[in-house]
């Protein structure tokens, strides 16, 4: 099987891990599988229990947030200089082309990715985050076909779409670094917010229409960027939001974001923290979102409910389909995103009414490389695996 679940494999832990605040002296971490269903279910109980009216709940939802990026390790949130993009080798397809890009997140590093839009038109165009899970090797990553053809349809709908690498993943990969640093989260999710940064920097973006999808790991970036940062007006994360499964990796769980002295919180809590934008749940019947439509989205819903937005929450539950964002997943986001991002979706169906899909052309990793022998990375990149510096407010040139 392509995808490395080895977030499956990961027992339940709870120990002591990295970040000590000043008033919680042994971080609690909640990785992989720390609790049962059961116990899922009912914290989510004891979570519903905290708050009936919408100022309670945005009380709760306040704190949360604060906590997710204390625990993470960006609070503050370290300086955000502008950005200046290294984009070359534009592949033109059917109704959509394809770029290499690549920005310097923190000193030294360079997030690599791909960019996809439209042929035509100047826009603006809603913009799109796609983050990828845990496939490896050369098939996987953000060139795996699910990710490939989802940023591609997107595109071609009219929308300008980032496929971006892990740490570890893609190019970074081939550079030398490793899916293991001890800042792995707050690294991938400062990529995030800086990749974010950069999309609405985009003349030919609306930065009031911001998506972002993902499947597995790849949903955990989705919702955890969805809770901190609200520039995102749309969220669909796919195949990973469980009350009892917290991410197996360390870039999903490795610090103290669900506990602290200060709350105390779920994956179905956090993707919650969306409301009263627009998100969609893709669940499964062969993973961790087995029961989402019996317990995850009711406590979505009932946000939503107080919040007064019931209708901007919805889920694909697929019983009989498995941990991948595969063809009926895809469709299910691209009818959501469309609605919410106001993409017009004429002569983008098929006969059959569900979006053509048959135009994407599959790249080779040779092609989505953005770095190689004839672009090599720049001269200041970190050695791989090297301690990232996250740069100070008061280093901001701004
Ligand atoms: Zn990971």
């Amino acid at each position: 099987m392509l995808q490395i679940c080895s977030v499956l494999l990961i027992l339940a832990v709870t120990c002591a891990g990295p970040a000590a605040s000043d008033d919680d002296p042994a971080p609690r971490l909640r990785q992989g599988s720390h609790q049962s269903e059961e116990a899922g279910r009912k914290q989510l109980e004891e979570y519903a229990s905290t708050f009936d009216s919408a100022p309670q709940w945005q009380k709760r939802a306040a704190n949360i947030r604060q906590q997710i990026l204390r625990g993470a390790g960006l609070d503050p949130m370290p300086a955000r200089p502008p950005i200046v993009p290294i984009i070359h080798d534009r592949r033109i397809y059917d109704g959509y082309s394809v770029e290499s890009i690549a920005i310097e997140t923190v000193p030294g590093f360079y997030l690599t990715g791909s960019i996809y839009r439209p042929t035509e038109g100047d826009g603006p165009f809603p913009g799109v985050l796609s983050p990828h899970g845990h496939s490896r090797g050369e098939a996987g990553g953000r060139k795996r076909d699910q990710n490939q053809i989802r940023s591609a349809v997107l595109a071609r709908m009219g929308a300008v779409v980032i496929g971006y690498d892990m740490v570890g993943f893609g190019d970074s990969l081939l550079a030398g670094w490793k899916h293991e640093h001890p800042k792995l989260l707050p690294l991938q999710t400062f990529n995030s917010i800086r990749m974010l940064d950069y999309l609405v920097s985009r003349e030919d973006v609306d930065a009031e229409r911001i998506g972002i999808t993902g499947s597995s790991g790849g949903g955990t970036q989705s919702f955890l960027l969805t809770a901190i940062d609200d520039r995102i007006t749309v969220s669909v994360p796919v195949v990973m939001v469980s009350a009892h499964f917290f991410g197996g990796c360390d870039c999903e769980s490795g610090h103290p974001i669900h506990v602290s002295a200060h709350h105390d919180t779920n994956n179905a809590e956090i993707a919650a923290l969306a409301a009263p934008r627009p998100m969609m749940l893709i669940s499964c019947g062969d993973d961790w979102t087995q029961n989402t439509d019996q317990v995850e989205f009711p406590y979505a819903q009932r946000v939503y409910r107080l919040l007064g937005v019931e209708e901007k929450v919805e889920n694909l539950h697929l019983a009989g389909e498995k941990h991948d964002y595969g063809s009926s997943k895809r469709q299910g986001a691209y009818t959501f995103l469309a609605k919410h991002l106001g993409i017009d979706t004429d002569g983008h169906l098929g006969t059959d009414g569900s979006f053509d899909e048959s135009f994407v052309t599959q790249e080779t990793w040779q092609r989505m490389r953005v770095f190689d022998e004839k672009r090599p990375w720049p001269s200041d990149a970190l050695a791989p695996n090297s301690d990232v510096v996250f740069p100070t407010k008061q280093s901001d040139s701004n």
